[in-house]
């Protein structure tokens, strides 16, 4: 089931469980445990009281009380002693074990802090990956949609050097396309659209087919997703999966010829199908979209297309530091 990030306060979440961040007496501290703790009410106090504290790496459950959140699971980060004392091993079992109690209790919906990321220490940027690794890998075998917090405005997703390399590709897009406006810009949208009907790549990628075109000219979105992931040798819970997208929503999908997904969702099936920008941007048609250079997520999602890099998950992270919507979902 999908994974999701987004930036606020996880007291306001209406999931199965949060997790909490707490510290090894489980009796209330400051940073999300404080924020926590007020929002459920002393309640949660009181039978935080009865469970005599938790082991670092390891995660106990409690009732919400008056949070939106039906549980809270309470797990112990690792301090940060300079990255060669077990941190890395503690943070993943917090992850792990949280994950696991949630889903042994029956919870299909959970959110997580950025665990030891803030008093405790942990760098931010090695905190987040961490956490989505170990989430990506427990997603992989459970049905469970997992959404991580983050809170600080500067919890890198990514990397420095890929954020660079990014703004310098989305700038030069930019610059393309709006160099010169008017009708010379107007005539290039035209050879835009003229090439992908034509089955031409975009500005990269290998020339598709014309007849190969032509002979699913009459396929709707649906169709040619089944037909492509048959082609990739993909069962449909591999390709949902990789797609991050929800296996009811696949479903839908599945069983409605008609059905009209997002934008979203549609590219989110062609990375999953590991497309080229041609096969994207003729299976996005489909869906009644286009990629295009005056969308700065579009020209993210190129980015990785032409690196040929296809994790879901990392396209996410990078489109979540240039504050895009994310794919899947
Ligand atoms: P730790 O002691 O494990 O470092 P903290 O509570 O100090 O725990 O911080 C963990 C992370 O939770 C930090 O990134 C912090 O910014 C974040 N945080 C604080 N309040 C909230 C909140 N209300 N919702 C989500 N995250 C929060």
């Amino acid at each position: 089931m999908p994974f999701y990030m987004i930036r606020g306060d996880i007291t306001k979440l209406q999931v199965d469980a949060i997790v909490n961040a707490a510290n090894n007496t489980l009796l209330g501290g400051g940073g999300v445990d404080g924020a926590i703790h007020r929002a459920a009410g002393p309640k949660l106090l009181e039978e935080c009281r009865t469970l005599g504290g938790c082991e670092t790496g390891q995660a106990k459950l409690t009732g919400g009380y008056n949070l939106p959140a039906k549980y809270v699971i309470h797990t112990v980060g690792p301090i940060w002693r300079g990255g060669n004392r077990g941190e890395r091993e503690l943070l993943v079992s917090c992850y792990r074990n949280s994950l696991e109690l949630a889903s042994k209790e029956g919870c299909k919906t959970l959110a997580f802090p950025l665990i030891s990321a803030g008093v405790y220490g942990y760098p931010k940027d090695q905190a987040v990956q961490v956490a989505v690794e170990t989430i990506q890998s427990f997603l992989l075998t459970h049905d469970v949609s997992v959404t991580l917090v983050l809170f600080d405005r500067d919890a890198a997703t990514v990397s420095k050097s890929l954020f660079t390399d990014i703004s310098s590709y989305i700038d030069a897009q930019f610059i393309k396309e709006h160099a010169d406006q008017g009708p010379e810009c107007v005539r290039r949208e035209v050879a835009f659209y003229r090439d992908a009907v034509k089955g031409m790549p975009m500005s990269a990628g290998v020339p598709g087919s014309q007849k190969e075109a032509l002979s699913h000219i009459d396929e709707s979105f649906s169709q040619m997703l089944l037909r492509k992931i048959d082609a990739a040798g993909l069962t449909d819970a591999e390709c949902y999966k990789k797609a991050n997208i929800d296996r009811k929503l696949f479903s839908k999908i599945r069983n409605d010829p008609h059905y009209r997904p997002s934008k979203a969702t549609a590219l989110a099936f062609a990375i999953a199908l590991e497309l080229d920008l041609n096969e994207t941007q003729e299976l996005l048609r489909k869906a009644g979209f286009t990629l295009s250079h005056f969308q700065k997520l579009d020209i993210i999602v190129e980015y990785f297309i032409l690196h040929g890099n296809y994790d879901i998950f990392q396209i996410n992270q990078a489109l979540f530091a240039f504050d895009q919507s994310l794919l899947g979902g």
